[in-house]
Order: C-alpha cells, then structure tokens, then sequence
C-alpha cells in the first residue's frame, strides 16, 4: 500500500458511495491532491446494501435537479471508467389508492415540468399493463417516469473512486480517522494509526459516525442511524427482468427486480431507531438481526400488491442501518464552526440517487467557498445545537424515516420530539385554542381553534379543517386589532466602536441612522445574492438589535459574525432567548397600545420604522413600529420574565377593543397578499434584491459601500433577465403551496415559491420568479395571459408587480 502523505488539498472521511463521488467530483474540477480515508473497505458501512433505486422526482426543483443529474452521471459512468456499474433505466411507477395521493402525484408531475423531467399521469388500465403481476383493483392512478431506474451501490462506489484515482486522487482503506485537528478556528488536518495528514480542507463523509465524529471538534451534525428494511423473494411467477421500480406510497413499500428476484423495501410509520450505544468499531458489511415482526405488516401489504408473492419464497429478509436526520433532508455544505471543513451525512436512504448531485456541487461549493445554486433546504447551517441530542434525534427519526412515503401534506407537523422550545406564552395561547405547529423546536401557533373545536390538524390537499378559523383571524387583522407570539424570531445584538461600520458593510440598506430607527435590509453574497432578509434596530450610538427568522439563527449568526473583521471593535451576542415578542396588529393597535402605556403612540411622535423603550404595566418593553401583515401594528420586544404580565395585560385590554390571537397561518396569508417576500422561499442566495422586487431596500450610495454592491451595478446595468411578481388566481377554489409551474401565454416562463389562500383578496395568491422574453424590461412582464398549473390543471391567473393588497402603503402609514 502507498505511504499516507503528510499534506494534502483536500481530505474526505468515509469511502461511502459520498466521499467516493465528492473525490470524482473534485479531480474532475482539477483539485490535486485528494486524498480519502476510509476505515475499512469502501462501502463496507452503509453504501454495500442500498436497495439501488435510481429515482429523480423529489419534493423540491433543486432536489430534483440534482436527482437527475446523479442519474444521467450513473448512465455514462461505465463507459467512462471501464467499471461496470448495474446501471439500468427500468422507469418507474408511483400508484396512489385515495385521491388525496393521487393530487400529490399529479402535483409533483407539474413541478417536474419546470425541469423538464418526462413524469405522465397514468391510469390504472395503464399500471397494469406496464406492471402485470400487480393487483390494481384497489388503485385509482399513479405516473410514470420513463427515465428512472436501478444501479448497484458498490459497483457504483467503486467506478466513482476509479474515476477518481484516475484523476490523481489517493484512496486508502483501512485506515480510520482517530482525530481532527484544529487550531482552535481553522482545521489542520487529520491523524490515523499509519500517520497524520495536515489538510487544506477536510470533508466529512463517515456516514452513520459523523455526529460522533464532529462532535470530538465541537461541529453539531444531527443524524442517527435507523434499521432499514428489505426482503427478497424468489420464484415470483410472473416476475420480469423489464418491470419497472414500483412505488406505493400509500402502503409505504417499493418493488424492484433485482437479479430474477423481486425486493420488496420499506419505509415503515415506526421506525427503530439503531447504534443508540455506539457502533462496534470493527463494523463492516455487517447486517442487523432485524425485527420480523417489525416488517409484518409491510409483507401483509405487499401481498395484497403483488399476488404472486403469497407462493413465492422469502429468499432473504434483511436489515441494515442508515442515517436519518430531523426533517429527512441531508447535511451538505461549509460547517459554521470552522472555515475549511465540510460535511455531507445524514443521506436518509436517498444516499445512492443524490451522490452525484451532491458530489457535483460539493466539490464547487469547496472549490468556490459557496454553493452553486441555492441549497439551503440541505444547507447544515440550518441545524440547530440542540438538534444533536440524541433523545431529540432517537425520537425523530423514529418519525421521519416513514415521512418519506407519507403523504407530504402541506402545513403537516411532526408528532414527534415536540415541546422542545417553548415562548413564556405557551400555556396561556394552548388555553387560547392554540394549535402549535413546530419550527426548528419553538412550538408556535399556527391557529386557534374556537371553543368547542379541537386544536388538531385534519390534512388534506384542499381546505384543511382550520380553514376557515385562520380567515377569521385574517379578516380581524385588517379590519380590527389581533395578537401574535413571535418569540421565535432570532435576535442578536452587535455592540462596540466599530458595529455601526461593520453592520452598514454587511447590510445593503444604510443602518447609519438616527437612534431609533428600525431598517429592514438584506445581506447580500459577493454575487449580490440574497443571503439573509431582516431588521436592525439602532438601539444608541454602538448598539444594533438585529431580528431575523427562527429558522436562520444560526446561519445569519454565522455570516455576520464572519464578516466582523478581526481587528474590529465590535461584539455580536445571541439574545434569542433573552426576550420575547407580541405582535399588536391591526388598525386599532394603537388605540389599544395607548390605553396601556403612557408614551404618545401617535404618527407623529411615534412614525413607522421608529422604535423605543416605552413602559407597558410593570415592564419596559422595547415597541418597534413595523409590519409583516400590511397594517398599523407594533411588535414589543419583552425580557422573557415579563411576558406573561405584559401578555396579560394586553389580553385584559383588549376586551374594549375585541381584540383576538392570530396565528402563523393568518401571518403567512397577510404577508402574501402584501407580496411581502419569505426567505428561502421567494428570497434566496440565488436571488437578487433587483429580481426581488427589493431595489428600494438597497443604498447604492451610501459611504462605505456594501457586500454585493458591484454585482448589483453590472446586474442593473446589463439588465434583468428575471423578476418575482405577485400573481391571483381568478378562480377562488384551487390551492397554491409552492412549486406550481408558471405559463404566460402558452409558454412555461417559471414557477411559484410560495402560495396561499388570499382571504381579503378572494383568491389563491402566489409569488414567483418569471422569465423576461428578448428585450423585455420587468414592467413588461405583467402583460400576456398567466395561468398556474395546480395539479395538471392550468388555472388562469392575474399578475402585478405591486402588490395587490395596498399598493400605496396607506394603512401602514398612518
Ligand atoms: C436497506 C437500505 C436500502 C437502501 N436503498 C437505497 C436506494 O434504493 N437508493 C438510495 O439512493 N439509497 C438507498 N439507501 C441509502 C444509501 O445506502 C445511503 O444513503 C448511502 O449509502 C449513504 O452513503 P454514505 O457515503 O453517506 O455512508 P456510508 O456508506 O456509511 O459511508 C461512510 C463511510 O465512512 C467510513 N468511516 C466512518 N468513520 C470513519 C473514520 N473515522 N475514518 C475513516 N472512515 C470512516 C465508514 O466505514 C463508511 O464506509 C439504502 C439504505 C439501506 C440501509
């Protein structure tokens, strides 16, 4: 065997089906110097016993296009490499039983027309005929994807890691990672028995070990292995070599033909969480007993699908583990911890279809410093510290291995390793008729239900059963006074000489204002990208509250705290935790508000985008003049030991004024019809704020400059080639979610990035990113005839670039 090098570019942990396409990916992009680590064989820990299904319809475009780029790199691999791959394009089969599957089928078979993904909508008549052996009598549809198929994991690997040692890469096996170093901000490298390796970059791809792994340097990597189900049945009568994969959901089970046998594999409601001890350090290729019992009910299922099996024979029933993560998406990406290393774990059971996605835009992420399209749904940024717990994650992923053949409702809400962060509210809004939903562990109320109604989800691709009760809410916003809990937003404060200089080079607005105004500004990348969309508060001289989503804590943590420079004098703390937040929204906000404090809450003294300390009861509270919802409101920042009182008090108030609680629901159904943009969704790092509709946000001439600000001129000055509009379904009866296609005059010109139901509008709104024809200029793109596709049905639609809800501002502004 070759000598370890003492220095390497790049280093990667694992030689899974992950770190061998991520070393592929590298050298293929010119890196020298790759070398990849694995402690036993390659495959041997979970890559060796992938069923093989080469799927590419996800739930999402970016996860979808990286599907399908995997499997177009899976078909030429063979004869690039000269290893044999198994690679097959058997097509695939999804069927449905209830309607309710079949919309979401017929909904995905829309969105894969935005990538140009063949997916056909097929009738039983049709299933049977492609599948013989199946029982369709209890079916009601299903699609078809002519280009999906099956591989062998191993052989797979293994041509992945021949391509990369033809490009120059080091492979070594049997030689296990038994320490990172560090200095403390930056990686150094590795050590194993047969020497140390001082790295550029270390990756990390060890698979079911990552959490442990990265946690001996502090990295926080959620995941946690699950036993993973199969059985092979032999002598199946009918059996063919041509059949496609076929999935049915509804029974959580797939069919594959595997070498004259037929696989049956499961994602069952319960999974068994697996290596909650450890994992024995001489694991390779091993198999867990497995549970018998366990996987009944799947095989009952499968017997009703397939017939032929009743008299076949159980060649093989097996079990093995594969890491699961909190919300059943992967870990990729730049660690927040430290600069140079990188991670991509946590693969739940996806690991063979995604590697070569995955390994593409790692390698240009590591390459790059950023990733090349926005991946922030897989981002490991996202993940929250207390997220790595196992009680949290054994619990969760009991879960969410059967969320991926569950229906994916929309709006649907873990059942699982709830309760885990809760506002000082909590109790009272549940007394409320609070339906808590769940965010990133904060319980938060997406609805209330009205005495007598139970506080409980009834999914369903139309109108859920809190419907109606969340337009109440609505409607009670903009004619009356409501309340929100927004505790969960995350809240940082920069403090010091230097942070009004280093906040006003982070942020594209001008945050060198007077003390007491509140700015909303995006962070932007060097490419002008949108990488965080928030408010900063200037609290006194050299003092900034800075208040973004939940869901970014960390991330937006991360970058500013990146971009402080080191001889900066300037301090940034977390006060997440430290306070709370009600939302008073509403055009009486303020004749309740001023009932209870004596500061002059009036337009003049009190103006929008202003905010101060004023008293409220016993508490001094911090009142911020600003809207998600598009009416007069205040949202109150509250040290946390004084919720309960100010909340009490406002509620003992409010009876003057009728006022009512509104939830995430209402939020989201305001904030849509005001075209107010949601990051991650109508706002990314892909997207600009000149695309986004968000050009008066940004201070081309402020001192100092801005991130992103160069690639913003040459952007205006070359001229958009896209822009979000808001756009209204005519038709008051179907639902938008996200995803939906976009046609303007008979050509697919984009698709929605989020959608819901309009109640002061009267019709699903939605918004979305269009395409500008040749020589178009964005006002243009308002003219022509919209339609939405929802579910393979094109709906006609109005477009606007103003919002539709209060172009002018004037209930804001007043
Ligand atoms: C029953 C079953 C069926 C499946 N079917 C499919 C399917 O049909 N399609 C699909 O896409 N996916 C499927 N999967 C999932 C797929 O197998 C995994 O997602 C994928 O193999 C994960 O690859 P990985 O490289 O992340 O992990 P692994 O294959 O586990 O690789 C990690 C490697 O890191 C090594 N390692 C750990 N620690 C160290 C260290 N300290 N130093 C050096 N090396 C280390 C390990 O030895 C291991 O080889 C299935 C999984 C199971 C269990």
């Amino acid at each position: 065997m070759a000598e370890l090098p003492k220095q390497a570019n790049v280093v990667i942990i694992g030689g899974g089906v992950i770190g061998c396409s991520i070393a592929y990916h590298l050298v293929k992009l010119g890196f020298e110097d790759v070398v990849l680590l694995e402690r036993q064989q390659l495959t041997s820990g979970t890559t060796w016993h992938a069923a093989g299904l080469v799927g590419q319809l996800r739930a999402s475009i970016n996860m979808t296009k990286l599907a399908k780029y995997t499997r177009e790199l899976y078909r030429g691999l063979e004869a690039e490499t000269g290893q044999a791959t198994g690679y097959r394009q058997s097509g695939s089969i999804s069927v449905a039983t209830n309607s309710e599957r079949f919309e979401e089928l017929k909904r995905s078979a829309s969105m894969a027309k935005v990538f140009d993904l063949e997916v056909n909508v097929i009738g039983v008549d049709e299933i049977v005929e492609r599948y013989p052996i199946i029982n369709g009598s209890d079916l009601i549809g299903g699609i078809h994807i002519p280009t999906d198929g099956y591989a062998n994991a191993v052989d797979i690997s293994q041509a992945l890691a021949k391509g990369a040692r033809a490009g120059g890469a080091q492979v070594f096996q049997n030689t296990k990672v038994t320490a990172i170093r560090h200095d403390g901000s930056v990686i150094t490298g590795v050590e194993t028995p047969a020497g140390n390796i001082a790295a550029n970059c270390v990756v990390l791809c060890a698979g079911m070990w990552t959490r442990d792994l990265a946690a001996t340097v502090g990295i926080n990597i959620p995941l946690h292995a699950c036993e993973h189900y199969y059985a092979l049945f032999e002598s199946v009568e009918g059996l063919e070599p041509n059949l496609p994969v076929l999935r049915d959901y509804d029974a959580c089970s797939y069919y594959k033909y595997d070498a004259g046998k037929l696989m049956v594999g499961a994602f069952e409601p319960h999974a068994k969480p697996w290596g909650m001890g450890g994992i024995a350090e001489d694991f390779c290729f091993d198999e867990i007993a497995g549970d018998l019992e366990h996987f009944e009910p799947i095989l009952t299922g499968a017997m009703h699908r397939i017939p032929a099996l009743e008299n076949a024979g159980l060649q093989k029933f097996f079990c093995g583990p594969e890491s699961f993560t909190p919300d059943v998406r992967y870990h990729i990406g730049k660690v927040p911890e430290f600069d140079n290393c990188y991670v991509s774990a946590g693969l739940n059971s996806i690991g063979l279809q995604s590697a070569g996605g995955i390994g593409k835009v790692m390698a240009e992420w590591i390459r790059d410093g950023y990733p090349p399209v926005d991946l922030w749904e897989v981002d490991v940024r996202r993940n929250m510290r207390f997220q790595g717990n196992r009680k949290y994650l054994q619990e969760r992923v009991s879960e969410t291995l059967g969320l991926l053949y569950a229906t994916h409702w929309p709006y649907r809400q873990y059942t699982s390793s709830r309760g885990v962060r809760k506002s000082a509210l909590y109790d009272r809004l549940v007394e409320r008729g609070a339906c808590h939903g769940e965010a990133f562990g904060w319980e938060r109320p997406n609805w209330y239900a009205p005495s007598g109604v139970e506080p409980v989800y009834a999914y369903s691709y139309g109108r859920q059963n809190w419907f109606e009760y969340s337009a109440a809410e609505h409607r009670n916003v903009r004619a009356n006074v409501a309340l929100f809990d927004q505790s969960s937003f995350a809240k940082f404060r920069l403090e010091g000489r230097d942070a009004a200089n280093v906040l006003n080079r982070v942020c594209a607005n001008d945050i060198d204002v007077a003390v007491g105004r509140l700015v909303y500004t995006q962070w932007l990348n060097a490419r002008g990208g949108i990488e965080a969309d928030l408010t900063v508060t200037r609290l006194d001289e050299n003092s900034f509250l800075i208040v973004t989503a939940a869901e970014t804590e960390v991330r937006d943590f991360h970058w500013l705290r990146s971009h402080i420079p080191a001889e900066a004098h300037c301090v940034l703390i977390n006060v997440t935790s430290a306070m709370g937040v009600i939302s008073i929204m509403g055009p009486r906000s303020r004749e309740l508000l001023q009932s209870l404090t004596p500061a002059d809450l009036s337009h003049p003294e009190f103006p929008f985008a202003s905010s101060r300390e004023i008293e409220l009861g016993y508490a001094i509270v911090r009142a911020s003049r600003i809207t998600f919802v598009g009416e007069l409101g205040w949202e109150l920042y509250v040290p946390s030991e004084f919720m309960a009182g100010v909340y009490d008090e406002i509620v003992a108030a409010g009876q003057d004024y009728d006022l009512a609680h509104a939830g995430y629901h209402a939020l989201n159904s305001l904030r849509i019809e005001k075209a107010y943009r949601h990051w991650s969704h109508d706002i990314t790092d892909e997207d600009t704020p000149l695309e986004a509709g968000l050009g008066f946000t940004v201070r081309f001439d402020k001192a100092g400059g801005f991130i992103g600000r160069d690639a913003l001129l040459r952007q205006q000055e070359s001229g958009l080639k896209r822009q979000l509009v808001q756009f209204r379904l005519t038709d008051p009866g179907p639902l938008l979610y996200h995803n939906e296609p976009i046609w303007r005059d008979g050509e697919l010109v984009g698709h929605i990035t989020s959608g819901a139901y309009g109640h002061t509008l009267g019709g699903c709104i939605g918004l979305g990113y269009v395409w500008l024809g040749d020589g178009e200029v964005p006002t243009d793109v308002v003219s022509g005839r919209y339609e939405i596709e929802v579910a393979c049905e094109r709906v006609p639609a109005e477009a606007s670039l103003r919002p539709m809800y209060d172009p002018d501002n004037s209930r804001i502004r007043c």
